[in-house]
């Protein structure tokens, strides 16, 4: 009896060892012109400070057993309210002066996403596309649509103005003299344009945020929110909202939320081709992100740069772009956030 009972907790004890993984969570809060040179120090500081605010929350769930999924949410939320970044308050301006959000999220363990694009009174539009995940048969839904189900799943909703940001504002003003100076750089019919040489990145500033999860039970999940690109037109979605471009995450590969110049993240399919390297070409986490933004994306003349973490709490943070506001925290349970090349 006694040696039943000593063999079954032993049993026991070795399944909770192996349920046990390493926790880890990497955040972004956007890839463009980020010069060092162009900061203040009191700016740089205040970055710094609100994304170690989002790395240790987001890393206490985790911590205290909480899901990938919990977690990612926990972090992007934290960003979206900080008017610092291109998501939820603080979102940049589309040619008539509006904010149009769009978010998305993945759960890499069950393979369900979920989410929104052209939201103009979701508070949180990451809360939205988790609810669209899991309460809906659907994956992504746009403008009155997704605002209509987000109020009857008891979303916070707010007024357009609550977005408002006057920094933001005079981006899109900067813009569009420039526009009147130079000619608009917009011509729909040829892909190249709003996006080639002549494009500034300084005033189209990215600044997505964007958080990759993996949890004590091995999964990982991702999430990312933005505001999208300054001067959008005709209801412009990018990349964030469409699963395998901007956002992915499965179980068997990794993670990933990118930011970026979302059209070429659109086309390359960024997200899934980092986890469909490690799938088919036995590449590693590392290897794959590198592959992709530091080749590939570099090749086609597309700037920006993911995050992205494995089952293993391997994780990867690669930009071809001048900065990219990031940081990760893993076992040590230290926050470790950089802004620039190397720092
Ligand atoms: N990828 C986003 C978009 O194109 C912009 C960004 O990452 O800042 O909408």
């Amino acid at each position: 009896m006694m040696k039943k009972l000593l063999l079954l907790l032993f049993f026991f004890s070795a399944l909770g060892a192996t349920a046990q993984q390493k926790i880890g969570l990497v955040i972004h809060g956007g890839a463009g012109t980020i010069k060092k040179e162009n900061m203040t120090p009191e700016q740089d500081k205040e970055y710094r400070q609100k994304l170690q605010e989002a790395l240790t929350a987001g890393y206490a769930v985790l911590d205290e057993g909480g899901t990938s999924l919990e977690a990612v949410t926990t972090a992007v939320q934290i960003l979206e309210t900080s008017p610092l970044f291109n998501a939820g308050r603080g979102a940049v301006f589309t040619h008539d002066g509006k904010n149009e959000l769009d978010a998305a999220i993945m759960d890499g363990n069950t393979g369900l996403a979920g989410a929104v694009a052209a939201v103009s009174h979701i508070k949180s539009p990451i809360l939205a596309a988790q609810a669209v995940m899991l309460h809906s048969p659907h994956v992504m839904l746009v403008g009155e649509g997704a605002e209509q189900f987000a109020r009857e799943q008891g979303l916070e909703m707010v007024e357009p103005e609550y977005f408002f940001d006057q920094r933001r504002f005079e981006q899109l003003k900067r813009v569009q003299e420039r526009e009147k100076e130079q000619g608009s750089l917009y011509s729909p019919n040829q892909p190249g344009s709003y996006q080639g040489k002549d494009f500034h990145f300084e005033d189209y500033k990215f600044g997505t945020v964007g958080c990759v999860a993996v949890d004590e039970y091995g999964n990982v999940a991702a999430g990312t929110s933005t505001g999208g690109m300054t001067n959008k037109r005709y209801g412009r979605v990018g990349d964030v909202p469409i699963i395998g471009a901007g956002t992915y995450a499965d179980n068997e590969t990794c993670a990933v939320s990118a930011t970026g110049h979302g059209e070429y993240f659109i086309r390359n399919v960024v997200a899934y081709d980092i986890a469909a390297l490690m799938k088919y070409e036995d590449l590693s986490l590392e290897e794959a992100a590198e592959k992709v933004v530091m080749e590939k994306l570099v090749e086609k003349g597309g700037s920006g740069g993911v995050i992205a973490i494995d089952r293993e709490g391997n994780i990867a943070m690669p930009f071809n772009s001048e900065g990219m506001f990031r940081g990760y925290m893993k076992e040590d349970g230290e926050p470790h956030v950089f802004i620039y090349k190397g720092e």
